[in-house]
């Protein structure tokens, strides 16, 4: 024992929008444990001393969100197999030797929330449509291979990214033109918006959703609102609709066990507490 209280955070630009300090603290305070997590606002060419800094000011670990995931991935020591896949980084362990060890989670947190928000989806039953390629999508799409959906039909309004997702991810991940979004809807057993159409301040969703047919399960990675116009939609068309701030209760649930020691429950309070 050092007696060192152990310190985790978030990093990135801007920060202040971030559940993550609330949802930590709650867990802190729950399980009775010595520690504390903050936000860290941090600039691009700040970030490689800031992380180099933190393990000697008591820092056992931090998330990273937008903009810095790439950049982490970079700036580690050691990398998982998976954030590799990714491309991104959420969450760095200082380790006693001095390394920053990289994981992403994201996966791990979107796939967990699913199973919670919808149990009888089955990953084998058919297609699932993937809206976007950014970051989180990779994540998402890594998971529900590993989960063994059959085929994903990916858009994404800048195409060539697709693409470039698609050749990382093998012959199971087929690139479908941005305009025809709305006509492959129909023939998922799962939607999943991981672009940040629908987001409080962005454009609203855009993509024609009549395709959607009762019983699909869809799920949005915006978790502002809480309720989208996507999920809304599809909530009337007798969708099985699943929000997205579980999955960044989930994510956070790896890296908490490794930094704090205990493994925490994501349960209704611990959702209200993200809520805050
Ligand atoms: P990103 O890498 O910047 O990707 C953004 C995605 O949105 C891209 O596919 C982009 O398409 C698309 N997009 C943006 N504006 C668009 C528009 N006007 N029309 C059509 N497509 C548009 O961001 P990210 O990290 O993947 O995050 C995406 C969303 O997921 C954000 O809303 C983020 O908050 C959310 N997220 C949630 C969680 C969670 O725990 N629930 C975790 C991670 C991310 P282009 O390639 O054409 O630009």
């Amino acid at each position: 024992m050092t007696g060192k209280i152990p310190l985790a955070g978030v990093i990135g630009s801007p920060i202040s929008h971030s559940k993550s300090p609330q949802l930590h603290r709650h867990w802190l305070k729950t399980y009775g444990l010595a520690g504390d997590y903050v936000p860290m606002d941090v600039a691009a060419q700040d970030l490689e001393t800031v992380l180099r800094t933190l393990p000697k000011a008591g820092f056992v670990g931090v998330n990273i969100t937008i903009p810095h995931k790439e950049a982490a991935l970079e700036i580690a020591d050691l990398v998982t197999d998976r954030a590799t896949l990714i491309g991104a980084a959420n969450t760095l362990i200082f380790r006693k030797d001095g390394n920053i060890h990289a994981d992403n989670t994201d996966g791990y947190g979107f796939l967990e929330n699913l199973k919670a928000g919808a149990p009888g989806w089955v990953p084998s039953a058919g297609p699932a449509t993937v809206l976007g390629a950014g970051g989180a999508a990779r994540a998402v799409v890594a998971s529900l291979l590993d989960a063994g959906v059959p085929e994903i039909l990916l858009t994404n309004r800048t195409r060539v990214r697709a693409e470039k997702l698609s050749e990382d991810f093998g012959n199971r991940v087929t690139v479908v033109d941005w305009v025809q979004a709305g006509n492959i809807l129909e023939e998922s057993t799962l939607v999943i918006n991981t672009t940040s159409l629908g987001m409080i301040g962005k454009q609203a969703m855009r993509v024609p959703l009549d395709g959607l047919r009762r019983g699909t399960v869809v799920t949005d990675l915006v978790y502002t609102p809480l309720r989208t116009d996507l999920l809304a939609v599809a909530e009337e068309a007798g969708c099985v609709t699943v929000d997205g701030l579980g999955m960044l209760l989930h994510q956070a649930v790896p890296a908490f066990e490794r930094w704090f020691g205990q493994r925490p429950d994501v349960d209704s309070a611990a959702r209200a507490a993200a809520l805050r």
